[in-house]
């Protein structure tokens, strides 16, 4: 199977061409079927496996506009990571890959000053990925609003609960629509991890690479 033969638009097979991925890796062979179903997954795999485009492709494809849908404000997917270097890592794969579709990712992260933050919210994000404690901050000042959310991502779940985000990941579910997708990557999987997981997923795809 290579990426010319899914079901996705021209605009990020060109860029996943541009960028070389000829041939889906097995994670993402595994997840992007059942991600482009709706289905909620829940995968174990590391970095380096391929793991951002195996959410981001499939993301990007269900959010570009002219496909199936109008341009609407408000924020359609979050992706929740443990630091500030995995925020800056993965919007740079939504906007290479997302490049000719006009799909907008933004990142927010705790450690840097909030108003430039700020301002470029106003500009109308689709993709926001986020911290989870600076994403509790702005949502509890009414910068960020996530009733419009279609799409979850909790990706290196592990490490977030590890740097203490439990909370924060507790509080801001509350904020989002019940009816959504919810895709859970952790690179190990404990107790823990797996009582956070089953309380966000619904019937989840699972996937271990
Ligand atoms: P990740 O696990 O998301 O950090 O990705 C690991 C590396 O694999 C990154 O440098 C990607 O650019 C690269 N990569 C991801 N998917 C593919 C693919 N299908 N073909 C070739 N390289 C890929």
């Amino acid at each position: 199977m290579r990426f010319e033969d899914y079901r996705i638009s021209d605009e990020i097979k060109n860029s996943l061409s541009r960028l070389g991925f000829r041939k889906p890796t097995d994670i993402q062979f595994k997840a992007i079927p059942p991600i482009m179903k709706g289905e909620d997954v829940l995968a174990i795999a590391q970095t380096g496996t391929g793991k951002t485009a195996a959410f981001a492709i499939p993301v990007l494809d269900r959010l570009q506009y002219g496909k199936n849908r109008k341009r609407d404000d408000g924020i359609k997917c979050v992706v929740m990571v443990p630091t500030r270097e995995l925020a800056l890592q993965i919007t740079e794969v939504f906007e290479e890959i997302g490049r000719g579709t006009r799909v907008k990712t933004f990142s927010v992260f705790g450690g840097v000053e909030q108003g430039p933050q700020i301002a470029k919210l106003e500009a109308g994000i689709d993709v926001l990925v986020a911290t989870p404690g600076r994403l509790f901050d702005l949502v509890s000042q009414g910068y960020i609003q996530l009733h419009r959310v279609e799409v979850l991502i909790l990706d290196e779940a592990d490490h977030m609960l590890d740097l203490g985000f439990i909370h924060d990941i507790r509080q801001l579910i509350t904020k989002l629509p019940r009816k959504r997708q919810t895709l859970f990557f952790s690179a190990t999987i404990n107790e823990k991890i797996k009582e956070l997981a089953y309380s966000l997923v619904n019937k989840p795809v699972r996937i271990q690479i």
